[in-house]
């Protein structure tokens, strides 16, 4: 009997698995709670640093091309969030093999078995029988229950942000102001504009994201020279770390922007390390932040810094809720599926190029038969996942679904 997949969220890892299993004649729907790739519609303004050839995979691009789809981009030109949805996600969910296994504006809100509670049948693979029950809602508000008999979670993380204040939970005043600060990456030279040009802007966290904002603050700064920065992280001395011989030269170059503003801090610039959020108010359009030093960690030792915004870049967490009533073993540091989880956290790379690049399809086991996590919900709050992994995890997860097909490029 013909088995049933689900796939969830139509982001590059969504699509491409949702293809991948229409190449080998599954039943798919794939669905996605906005339009596809919107998460790539958010930061459409960035360029990734990884090039073409390494966001697509031989797969796509002859879908693309059977259709005339495909614009033969340069293979190691870095594309932006934009082109790449615009160029290949999007025509890729029009193409022949998806467009009927596609259901956008749909929320997945639980998923649970059909006849089994989570605390049933531990780790048997009995708990297979019957299948998954998604509790689903349309752009209306409907619920209704969708059956499934393979489920891949490709949410992501990414409309589940961090919080901001000192030791991961939320800074008093946080919670009452999350609407007011920017958790994902703003496109201060054009979407939001207006809300950084000759203002004073708090900037926390120290990853790719933060490097990425500062760059473009530092073209605005041009010709709006009251534009300032405040950027506070909690390491002590730098934000990034040189990788020795980066072969990515768009990531290496973010590298050297973040290292150069951090050690001689132009005049729009205040650089603070060892530092984290202790509270938060905003009141008339002020932000009054209060910064503790960590390294004298003396009760009394704070910086107030007054501020127009806040952008706090400081990463994202796996939705767990979505899978609460399933047997997952999630891991106790990042959140993300527990086998995977240890692999990474035993692999010595810090480079997302390398970490996670020679894992075996066993790390995708679950205790929950025919479920799975791919994408970057996978790695949980470890922000080293890369699309390509993705490609990878796709091809590892199929290996595990259906054993004796070849596996595809
Ligand atoms: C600014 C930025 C730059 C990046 N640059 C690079 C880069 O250069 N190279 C690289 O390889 N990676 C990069 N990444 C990291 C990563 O590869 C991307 O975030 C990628 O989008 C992850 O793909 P995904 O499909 O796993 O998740 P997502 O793209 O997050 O897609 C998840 C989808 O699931 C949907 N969804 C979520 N919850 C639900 C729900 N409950 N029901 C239904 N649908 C749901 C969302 O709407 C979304 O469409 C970057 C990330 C960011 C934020």
């Amino acid at each position: 009997m013909s088995q049933h997949l689900a796939i969830l969220g139509a982001g590059p890892i969504g699509i491409e698995a949702a293809l991948y299993a229409r190449s080998l004649g599954l039943s798919v729907t794939l669905y996605d709670r906005g339009p596809a790739a919107a998460n790539l519609l958010d930061w459409g303004h960035v360029h990734l640093f990884t090039p073409w050839r390494m966001n697509v995979t031989p797969l796509g691009v002859e879908t693309l091309r059977r259709h005339d789809r495909w614009p033969e981009f340069p293979v190691d030109v870095c594309p932006s969030g934009e082109e790449l949805r615009q160029h290949y996600l999007v025509p890729l969910t029009e193409s022949e093999p998806l467009r009927h296994s596609l259901r956008l504006n749909t929320t997945i809100l639980r998923i649970g078995r059909e006849s089994h509670l989570k605390s049933d049948a531990i780790g048997k693979p009995e708990r297979a029988k019957g299948g998954f029950r998604l509790l689903i809602e349309n752009s209306e508000g409907i619920q209704q229950i969708d059956h499934a008999d393979i489920v891949l979670d490709c949410t992501g993380t990414y409309g589940h942000h961090r919080w901001a204040g000192r030791g991961g939970i939320p800074a008093p005043g946080e919670l009452t102001i999350e609407d007011q600060i920017f958790y994902t990456l703003p496109d201060p030279l054009t979407r939001d504009r207006t809300s950084f040009e000759d203002k004073h802007t708090l900037l926390l966290g120290c990853g790719y994201s933060a490097a990425t904002f500062l760059k473009d603050i530092e073209l605005l700064n041009r010709s709006h020279p009251v534009t300032k920065v405040t950027w506070a992280i909690r390491r002590p001395g730098q934000a990034l770390q040189t990788i020795a011989a980066d072969p990515l030269p768009a990531r290496r170059h973010l590298v050297e922007a973040s290292l150069r503003m951090a050690d001689n801090p132009p005049a729009w610039l205040r650089f603070m390390s060892s530092v984290a959020l202790e509270s938060v108010e905003y009141a008339h359009g002020t932000f009054t932040a209060k910064l503790t030093d960590l390294e004298t960690s003396q009760r009394d030792s704070h910086s107030i810094i007054r501020s127009d915004n806040i952008v706090a870049l400081v990463g994202y967490s796996p939705d767990t809720s979505l899978y609460d009533q399933l047997q997952v073993h999630s891991c106790y540091a990042t959140g993300g599926p527990m086998k995977l989880a240890a692999a990474l956290l035993g692999e010595s790379s810090a480079d997302c190029l390398t970490a996670g690049a020679n894992l075996s399809a066993d790390t995708l086991k679950n205790p929950e038969p025919n479920f799975y996590i791919l994408g970057a919900k996978s790695y949980g709050t470890n922000s080293n996942f890369l699309i390509q992994v993705g490609h990878n995890q796709i091809r590892d997860a199929f290996k595990l679904i259906r054993p004796q097909v070849p596996i595809l490029a």
